[in-house]
């Protein structure tokens, strides 16, 4: 073995052979492999070796020095390793890295960026700012309402640009934001000849590996003036250094920064001064009338006071969860240092804005529940027992399990607040009879609430039925009630005679009376608004409320909205449902469509065929539906009765195009989604929906779940013309699944939470940065914190300074009007 030079193929074939032989420190011509190894490694590495593998190499020769004392195991770690090792460093040997890239400054922290002298307090007015002054200042009261040092602190950018990564110029990629640092070439300025309204200053820029041309923009006919252009260029004189931040963009004229940040370096080791240059920029919402950078240095400004910032947060609530210090978010959140730090940041600052919100729900619950007292019912009564008895089914375990969370909660004087949230077809109106029955049979009355009167009629007709043979009187109210059997009902509500009624919005509107409300049920609970739920409820003394949705919403979803509630999900269907065939079909495949609707009618079974009704253009889509049921009626199918039904008939219309289907009269339903809540006709099985794509997934399986309510196998076809990729692949996720849940928070993964709730239900706070679809594990965690205090503090007595920031966020959403 030679002295100075590494023999590589020496070393990895001892290695090799002591590997093939079971590592069992093989004798050699001369040494035994360990000792070989040892001398070798006792070498200097070879030349070009870094610092780092240097290190490494001696560490081997003292590692090989033991190998005698290890075990097999051991051994063939360390041979491995050494494998390895000998490898990479072949190759970085013979690939040598690139030149060394001039050192980019460090940019100087933000906090120390503000020369003020005096220190700012966080109540301190925008306008006493150096960035700021008194004009800007109300600018920014007027668009932003930010006020102290405190608001533009808690103002977070809506994004960031991330130029702290310095390249090559030879690595450039278009798409990305870099900076680049190099020697000015030659600068020109000039005014366009064809343009005297833009001036064009012009930077080469060098460094190791290749040149540049960067352009800056100038609007304008103020920057003609050549002095003005003179003074730029010997800003930039040739030989000097400078760093340029930007997007890389590729045009025909090649590689380039677009209108790039430019800052001089004159010395090698000098800070970059400019906030923009070489770091992670803060991107802030733009608002017209405020600058960008205005923004941005006053948030400069204000961090000075960071130190002020009080952490509501206890420190052990921090650790469990994982969270660094508000301070540490705030300033990261505004000026990262770099993409880890910003994310703990934005995590830290999702986490309090889901923590305080579920903090002030589970507070909230906590003062109802010690403020109001109910009547408690039997849960074992009379009226159950026969029901039980009466019942043409048995229940899905789903129901009796949220049918014994029912009971308990009834039977406790605490009021009930649970939301039932159930599949279409899932079973819900059984579980509300439940909870019913109980009431009544305790002395006390209920009302039952639905959203239209299709609803209300039909769980009338379902109740009625087995209330007869209970003989329990009940009674149905809507706005088509005639007069005189109004006041019967009115009558009989105030006498207490009336142990049940049934009805829509007219519930609430006519002055309905109870003798002794005791339960409210609302059904489809998210069609109603706040107020309304109120004014049912103000009906009784504090009466338990059954709500029950057959829109199952994301957990986030449910958190976010209902975090005061109880929530049971009957996550089942009754047991022989098949299920529905879904195929998502294109306008060519009309007739296939149609040929399928004429297959199941000749089996004597039923379709429905429904056209989207979008509320801006209603009269458009009821033409649509109009002229649609004529063509179906008279071209397509004129051997069938085809009836219609849309949200411009009279109710009497309504009930009678509807009975009509129910009877099998006519075998085909035109429909806008007026048919979408709660219908229910099992000899029905197919489902055609035109337009398809202008659905919510969750809308599309409510319509769905119209079908395939009997024995038959039924059919979903969605058609649609649209060829984007979004719609085939919402459209899809029908084809592939029937699950409620699922299906919603798909559906809030394509459109965003808002959408997913509909128009009637806005109330979703406005979170400054969490995210209902990517923020779900730090929501749980949140919530998982807020029942724990509640638990170990539930008036939060011992935690002053949870309250104070739980009463000055609750100010602010109670004021955005969510927690109602
Ligand atoms: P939804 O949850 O959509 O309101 P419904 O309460 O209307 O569902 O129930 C759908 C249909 O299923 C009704 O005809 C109902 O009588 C029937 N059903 C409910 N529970 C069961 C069960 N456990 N077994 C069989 N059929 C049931
Ligand atoms: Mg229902």
């Amino acid at each position: 073995m030679k002295e100075e030079q590494i023999d590589w193929i020496r070393l990895q074939k001892a290695l090799s052979i002591e590997a093939e032989k079971g590592f069992t420190n093989l004798q050699g011509n001369q040494y035994r492999f360990s000792e070989f190894m040892c001398l070798s490694f006792g070498q200097s590495p070879p030349f070009g070796t870094s610092l780092e593998a240097r290190r490494k190499w001696l560490d081997l020769a003292i590692k090989f020095s033991r190998y005698p004392e290890l075990i097999t195991t051991q051994r063939q770690e360390l041979v491995r390793e050494t494998r390895q090792f000998l490898q990479e460093l072949k190759q970085t040997l013979e690939n040598p890295p690139e030149p060394p890239q001039p050192k980019i400054p460090k940019t100087i922290p933000v906090t120390e960026t503000a020369n003020n002298t005096r220190p700012l307090t966080l109540d301190q007015s925008l306008k006493s700012l150096t960035a700021v002054g008194e004009r800007k200042g109300q600018d920014l009261v007027e668009r932003l309402g930010l006020k102290t040092v405190k608001d533009i602190l808690f103002y977070f950018p809506r994004d960031h640009i991330d130029y702290s990564r310095q390249v090559y110029i030879k690595n450039l990629e278009a798409g990305e934001t870099v900076t680049l640092v190099g020697t000015v070439k030659r600068c020109n300025c000039f005014t366009s000849p064809k343009n005297t309204k833009l001036t064009i200053f012009e930077i080469v820029l060098s460094d190791p590996t290749g040149q540049i041309k960067l352009n800056r923009f100038y609007a304008g006919t103020r920057y003609n003036n050549k002095g003005w252009q003179e003074r730029q260029k010997r800003f930039y004189p040739p030989g000097a250094t400078i760093a340029a931040s930007g997007l890389v963009k590729k045009s025909k004229y090649g590689v380039t920064l677009d209108n790039p940040e430019i800052e001089i370096l004159d010395s090698s080791g000098s800070q970059i001064e400019s906030i923009k240059i070489g770091r992670v920029l803060p991107v802030y919402p733009l608002t017209e009338g405020i600058a960008a950078d205005l923004i941005r240095k006053t948030v400069v400004e204000a961090l000075t006071a960071i130190n002020q910032i009080k952490d509501p947060l206890p420190n052990d609530l921090k650790n469990i969860y994982g969270l660094i210090s508000l301070k540490e978010a705030i300033a990261n959140i505004h000026y990262p240092d770099n993409s880890n730090l910003l994310a703990h940041a934005r995590r830290r600052l999702v986490f309090d804005e889901f923590f305080f919100l579920q903090l002030g729900f589970l507070q909230r619950r906590h003062k109802l529940q010690q403020n109001q007292t109910s009547a408690s019912f039997n849960p074992r009564g009379q009226l159950i027992e026969q029901f039980n008895k009466i019942i043409p089914f048995s229940l899905t375990n789903a129901q009796k399990r949220v049918i014994q969370d029912i009971l308990k909660d009834l039977s406790s004087s605490t009021s009930m607040n649970r939301l039932v949230q159930g599949d279409v077809g899932s079973g819900k109106t059984i579980v509300a009879v439940y909870a019913i029955l109980a009431a009544l049979q305790s002395g006390y009355q209920a009302a039952l609430m639905a959203p239209t009167e299709v609803l209300a009629e039909q769980h009338y007709r379902k109740l009625v039925t087995w209330f007869n043979l209970l003989h329990l009187p009940i009674e149905l109210l809507t706005g088509s009630t005639r007069v005189a059997k109004r006041r019967e009902i009115h009558a009989q509500l105030d006498t207490g005679e009336l142990p049940l009624l049934i009805g829509t919005h007219a519930l609430i509107q006519d002055p309905v009376n109870f003798r002794k409300l005791g339960l409210v049920v609302i059904d489809e609970q998210h069609r109603f608004g706040v107020q309304q739920r109120a004014r049912l409820l103000s009906k009784g003394e504090s009466p338990h409320v059954l709500s029950m949705t057959a829109t199952p919403i994301p957990r986030t979803l449910a958190l976010t909205l209902h975090g005061d509630l109880d929530v049971s999900q009957i996550d089942e269907l009754p047991p022989g449902r098949q299920p529905i065939q879904t195929v998502a079909l294109t306008g060519q495949q009309r007739t296939q469509a149609y040929d399928l609707i004429r297959r199941e009618i000749a089996q004597g079974r039923q379709a429905y065929i429904i056209f989207p009704m979008i509320e801006e253009s209603e009269k458009l889509d009821l033409r649509a539906a109009v002229e649609e049921h004529q063509r179906l009626s008279e071209v397509i199918f004129p051997d069938f009765q085809v009836g219609l039904l849309h949200g411009r008939m009279s109710s009497a219309e309504k009930e009678t195009a509807l009975n009509a289907f129910r009877d099998n009269q006519t075998q085909i339903i035109v429909s806008t989604t007026v048919i979408e809540v709660g219908v229910d006709v099992p000899n029905a099985t197919v489902m055609l929906i035109e337009n398809a794509e202008r659905f919510g997934l969750s809308q599309l399986h409510q319509l769905r779940g119209r079908v395939g309510r009997g024995s038959h196998q039924s059919h979903c076809l969605l058609m649609s013309s649209s060829k984007t990729t979004d719609a085939r692949q919402r459209l899809s996720v029908l084809e592939q699944s029937q699950d409620g849940f699922f299906i919603s928070e798909m559906d809030m993964r394509f459109r965003g939470p808002g959408q997913v709730l509909g128009t009637r239900q806005s109330g979703l706070p406005d979170f400054a940065l969490a995210s209902l679809v990517e923020d779900q594990e730090v929501l749980t965690l949140a919530r998982d914190a807020a029942e724990k205090i509640m638990l170990q503090d539930p008036t939060l007595k011992y935690s002053p300074s949870l309250k104070r920031e739980l009463d000055d966020r609750y100010q602010r959403m109670l004021g955005s009007d969510i927690l109602n």
